[in-house]
Formats: C-alpha cells, sequence, structure tokens
C-alpha cells in the first residue's frame, strides 16, 4: 500500500482545500503557513516524491512553472523548490513555492 502523503489528499479533495488553479496535471493553493503575503504552492496531481525523482518528467515540470507564473500574474515573485531534507524539503510530494507581495534577500537562507 502507498504511503500516506498529504498533497495527495489534498489533491484528490479529501480537505475540500480551495484550488486557486487547476488542470489536468497539477493543482495550486494556499500555504498553510504563509512565508510571504502570497505564498502559493503548485501540486502535481501525480505523486512525484522530490524534483530530483522527477527530472525527466519534462512536461510535468515546465507546466509547473508555467502555472506558477499564471497564478500570480503579472507580480514580482520567486520560485522555490525545496529537494531533500538540507534544502528544507517537509512533504515528499513535489511542489513549487511561489511568493510574492514583500522583496526577497539574496543569497537566500
Ligand atoms: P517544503 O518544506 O518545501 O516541503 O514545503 C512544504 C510546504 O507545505 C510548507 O510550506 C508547509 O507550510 C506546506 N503545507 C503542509 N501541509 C499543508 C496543508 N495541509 N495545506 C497547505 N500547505 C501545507
Amino acid at each position: 500500500m502507498a504511503e500516506p502523503c498529504i498533497f495527495c489528499d489534498i489533491v484528490g479533495g479529501k480537505y475540500g482545500t480551495k484550488f486557486l488553479y487547476e488542470d489536468e496535471a497539477c493543482v495550486a493553493f494556499a500555504d498553510v503557513k504563509p512565508m510571504a503575503p502570497t505564498h502559493i504552492l503548485v501540486v502535481p496531481r501525480e505523486h512525484h516524491p522530490r524534483l530530483q525523482a522527477a527530472a525527466e518528467e519534462e512536461k510535468l515540470l515546465g507546466r509547473l512553472m508555467s502555472v506558477a507564473a499564471k497564478v500570480v500574474k503579472d507580480r514580482d515573485f520567486r520560485v522555490v523548490v525545496n529537494d531533500g531534507a538540507d534544502a528544507g524539503q517537509t512533504v515528499y510530494h513535489l511542489h513549487v513555492h511561489v511568493l510574492s507581495g514583500r522583496h526577497f534577500g539574496w543569497p537566500p537562507g
């Protein structure tokens, strides 16, 4: 049996999460613990544990970037993928963070 996955549950509609965007490949919804005034997660419907495991999925990865740009419209924004524990990944279902509404420093923490 597959491991439980919070994002698979959200994608499946288990919690009635409001989708800000959805198509056949992915959904977007607000992060529960926002790190910026706008903090949206773009999440593929299919379970891939992390970016490294989805490296061959060029079409899907392109879609995630395209949707990231669409959900923030024309504002300045930052896209982040935390891939693996040292990079800060906590949910092992591929997702793209889309952050906007404040200034972001560089280098990141
Ligand atoms: P990461 O640490 O890069 O794996 O990002 C996981 C993100 O998922 C974090 O920013 C969490 O705040 C967010 N998160 C975890 N559970 C939920 C949830 N049920 N609904 C929305 N966002 C969530």
